[in-house]
């Protein structure tokens, strides 16, 4: 199974433009051949093939000598990727590819002959390391690097492969997401949501507003554009960062973790605008949740939300049809339960994935919540639920 890691990379100026070389050569080869092939396809109804192109790259290098400057192999990769467009465009899977502008996303690839050290990258045709800070270690089995830039900042995405593994389950942990919290655990602990957009709600509007007096075209509106692209990147990090230090505490508590589906097409569809943010951020916090739980070799397990978590009661089983989005107590008519409706989801979410996994649901034991404490070392807000024991 290939999965990626996206570490942040810190190269210093002489790196750093070679890297902007990149992105612009690894563009043009990009742009100079889809339009060669796009020509050639017009004036003789006839396809490039992929290893035309390839022959074409040598001869382009005699013409263009800046571009030996540039990892071959980085020049390659953007032929290949030209050709996985164009076999997509004949086989009527995406449409026609489009040239590459310097304005859009910025990346080249490294397929081959990169090495990492704790705390550096070596790729080719760099002359020294780049340094790169992740608290993850780094994957044995790596496939490829992407070097990215968003905004001011470079990235390196690294692709590894990873054998799956029967999750255990010992030590499990049901969660459920939430909108009015940002997640709540089968052991009672509420984790409260983030609300960085309403501390930067002011700043926010104060900036958009000065951009909107500036001068369209203007040097005045490409810095006020650059300065609030620096304020989301400033939300961004505010909300990665507590994304990594709530992923990281349930990571290191528990082996089994069993969290519901993200259904991404919904998300996209979702007209409901509060749940869509939420979605969106807990696509980021699952994401890490997934890495960190792989590297500790424990198992992140996911089930699907048509399994009504939130109607069905913890303690007796008892499905509750009439229960509404706005009830924040779950009431159970049958065995009297009386519980935080998150908390009832977490628990039976962790029930469900004890069933998926084979075994049985455990016994009631209390729980001391060792997640509490790292949470509010972390300085995070949460809240502790009391937990009733189920009916036995
Ligand atoms: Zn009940």
């Amino acid at each position: 199974m290939i999965k990626t890691l996206k570490v942040r990379i810190y190269p210093d100026e002489e790196q750093r433009i070679l890297i902007e070389k990149h992105f612009g050569s690894t563009r043009f080869v990009w742009n100079y051949f889809l339009e060669k092939r796009t020509k050639e396809y017009h004036n003789n109804g006839k396809a490039l093939s992929k290893f035309d192109a390839l022959k074409g790259l040598t001869a382009l290098k005699k013409q263009y000598v800046w571009l030996t400057e540039i990892n071959s192999q980085s020049l390659q990769q953007s032929l290949m990727k030209l050709d996985t467009a164009f076999r997509a465009f004949f086989k009527h899977n995406a449409q026609y590819p489009k040239f590459k502008s310097r304005k859009g996303n910025q990346y080249f690839i490294v397929p081959q002959h990169f090495s990492f050290s704790k705390s550096e990258i070596r790729l080719p045709k760099f002359k020294r390391e780049i340094k790169f800070k992740d608290k993850s270690p780094i994957p044995k089995d790596v496939k490829q690097i992407v070097i990215i830039r968003d905004v001011h900042r470079y990235y390196a995405s690294i692709l590894y492969e990873r054998d799956e593994e029967m999750p255990k389950g010992d030590g499990i942990i049901g969660i459920d997401m939430g909108i009015k919290s940002f997640l709540t655990t089968s052991d009672g602990v509420q984790v409260e949501p983030l609300n960085v957009y309403r501390k930067f709600e002011k700043k926010l509007k104060r900036e958009h507003r000065r951009l909107s007096r500036r001068k369209k075209g203007s040097n005045n509106r490409r810095k006020q554009m650059v300065k609030l692209q620096k304020l989301y990147q400033r939300i961004r990090d505010a909300r990665t960062d507590f994304n990594h230090k709530v992923s990281t505490a349930i990571a290191k508590h528990y082996d089994t973790v069993v969290a519901e589906d993200l259904n991404i097409q919904g998300m996209a569809q979702n007209h409901n605008l509060a749940k869509g943010i939420a979605d969106q951020r807990w696509y980021q916090f699952k994401q890490m949740l997934r890495h960190k739980m792989e590297w500790r070799n424990a198992n992140l397990i996911e089930i699907g939300r048509y399994e009504q978590s939130s109607k069905i009661c913890s303690r007796c089983g008892n499905i509750k049809k009439d229960l509404k989005l706005s009830d924040g107590t779950y009431h159970c008519d049958l065995c009297g339960l009386e519980m935080d409706r998150d908390l009832n989801a977490a628990i039976n979410i962790r029930n469900i994935g004890l069933i998926k996994i084979g075994k049985g649901i455990p016994e009631f034991t209390p729980v001391e919540i060792p997640l509490a404490g790292y949470l509010s070392h972390e300085g995070i807000s949460y809240v502790s639920l009391k937990q009733e024991p189920p009916m036995l």
